[in-house]
């Protein structure tokens, strides 16, 4: 029972991810998350991607392939798995499809959040993310929330990529790459479509009527 979480650059799709790791006891596996740990890490492959990620563009398929079938060997399916900003393009999606089948396990949801253009913009260039513990914030409309964070407010930063004009270019690749996987998975059993501009707490209420509560 593993879930795809679909959704252009600011659409909520961390926030949602933990949310549905709480409650639902799902493994979060982002390849956003696993790029970014391997720039932390300062070695030569972080390096390129570091290079590629602060241009909005894609990393290749080599390299996400690769990240994500090391992390699937490490974490079996002992928890169902949310995959994270994967698959993005055909060739991913074929990767995936081979590793479940590897595995004996399929993909049971299939949820896109979906933003339109217009409105991605304050909620990327406002976005902070707490390095601790991945909470996400808006420093545009959760002040009281930033002040009060438990770990700390000084643990909460902004991504490089988060800049006005990467953000809208990675959401114009996003659409564009992630299209033919959309129309791949929205003919599947399990696909819904939620709009992503909603409140949070009423896409978490959206999420429970899909996962059954
Ligand atoms: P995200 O955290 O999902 O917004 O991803 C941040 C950046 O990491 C993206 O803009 C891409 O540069 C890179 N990235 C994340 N996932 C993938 C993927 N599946 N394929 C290629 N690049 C990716």
């Amino acid at each position: 029972m593993n879930l795809i979480l679909f959704g252009p650059p600011g659409a909520g799709k961390g926030t949602q991810a933990l949310y549905i790791v709480k409650n639902y006891n799902f493994f979060q596996l982002s390849t956003g998350d696993l790029l970014r740990n391997e720039i932390k890490n300062k070695s030569q492959l972080g390096n390129d991607i570091e290079k590629i990620i602060s241009k909005g563009e894609f990393v290749s398929d080599e390299i996400v392939d690769n990240l994500i079938e090391k992390s699937i060997l490490k974490i079996k399916f002992n928890h169902p798995i949310i995959f994270d900003g994967y698959p993005r393009n055909l060739s991913q999606t074929n990767n995936l499809e081979n590793i479940l089948n590897k595995f004996n396990q399929k993909i049971s949801f299939i949820i896109f959040l979906n933003v339109k253009r217009k409105i991605i913009e304050k909620r990327i260039t406002g976005r902070m993310t707490c390095e601790k513990c991945n909470m996400i914030f808006n420093q545009f409309f959760n002040q009281k929330e930033i002040e009060e964070h438990h770990c700390g407010k000084n643990f909460l930063i902004k991504r490089q990529d988060d800049d006005k004009e990467i953000a809208m270019s990675r959401y114009d690749i996003y659409m564009e790459q992630t299209k033919p996987v959309l129309d791949f998975y929205s003919s599947k059993e399990g696909f819904h479509e939620i709009d992503g501009s909603l409140k949070i707490d009423q896409i978490y209420n959206k999420i429970d009527d899909i996962l059954g509560v």
